[in-house]
């Protein structure tokens, strides 16, 4: 047998323990039921960018329930869309995400396409979410690379404990010559993998005796190995820009008026920063100045 075909081997044999686990273990979660339809799986691809499902689940329900369809939220201001996202966190992606469905709603009847590349071509849509949408909205053949995805590829083909701290071309190789054949296997195996990575597979503890695929897995079979690439990149978040960020965006989203710039300059001591903050959500596009320092949620 050649070097290759040893790989493809060892790569096929995890197709089947893992989708096997997932037809077991898979969550119900609302955006993987058939009534979710495609804009339900785009709205939750956006919001898992970076976010737990717990914290997800309760803002992704409101959203849908306001927002059933993509013309419901193109009629609406894209602040309200940053007003409803909460405290999800990275707030451009409720910008984001109104912008996709204004461009959904103009260019494509209200559908969500199902061509990859018309989803790449959508505003505010990159290659993950285009992958993402393609494979779990439409069952389509493509890579879905998320941290999680990266984790269970990083340790069971690649033997090591974390992946680069951004995604390499070795990986998207990796995940590409991972993928099944047939397109529904494919699709099955991009949300089983992902949800490996998110129930056992996790980042600071895996649970390698409840994984399908440990007897496989490189990183388990060389003694787990340390880390050994650059140090992973921490989430701190008190006492950054983010997190004034969010204070004074809270500010904004629980007001029905625009704000005075006295009740932003309350949420936060230090002038400077509390500045940069605000500055930096205007240029984002997330707050607009009206005249004498008084601020709103975006309404165009
Ligand atoms: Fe992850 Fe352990 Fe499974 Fe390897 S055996 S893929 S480290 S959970």
């Amino acid at each position: 047998m050649t070097a290759t075909s040893d790989t493809t081997t060892a790569t096929t044999a995890l197709h089947s323990p893992v989708i096997a686990w997932f037809d077991v273990h898979a969550r119900d979660l609302p955006w993987r039921r058939p009534e979710a339809g495609p804009w339900g799986v785009m709205v939750s691809e956006f919001m898992l960018q970076q976010t737990p499902v717990s914290r997800v689940l309760p803002v992704y329900e409101q959203w849908l329930a306001r927002w059933p369809l993509p013309a419901d939220l193109a009629a609406e201001p894209p602040g309200e869309a940053v007003r409803a996202w909460g405290r999800l966190g990275y707030p451009r992606r409720a910008l984001r995400l109104h912008g996709a469905a204004v461009a959904i709603t103009e260019r494509h009847n209200g559908k969500v396409p199902s061509e990859h590349a018309r989803l790449l071509a959508l505003p505010g849509i990159g290659e993950y979410t285009a992958a993402a949408v393609a494979s779990f909205a439409y069952g389509q053949r493509y890579a879905v690379l998320d941290t999680n995805v990266r984790r269970v590829f990083a340790r069971a083909v690649s033997g090591i404990q974390y992946p680069p701290n951004a995604t390499t071309a070795a990986e998207r190789r990796l995940a590409r010559s991972l993928l099944p054949e047939e397109d529904t296997r494919a699709a099955r195996w991009a949300a089983a993998s992902m949800e490996l990575g998110a129930l056992v597979c996790t980042a600071k503890s895996p649970d390698c005796s409840r994984c399908p695929v440990s007897e496989q897995c490189a990183w388990r079979l060389a003694g787990k190995p340390a880390h050994e690439g650059a140090p992973r990149r921490g989430q701190t978040y008190a006492g950054t820009d983010r997190q004034v960020r969010g204070k004074l965006l809270a500010v904004l989203r629980e007001a029905i008026e625009p704000v005075s710039q006295a009740a932003l300059d309350a949420v936060w001591d230090e002038p400077v920063q509390r500045a940069r903050a605000l500055d930096g959500l205007v240029a984002d596009g997330l707050v607009e100045p009206m005249e004498s320092s008084v601020y709103r949620l975006p309404l165009s």
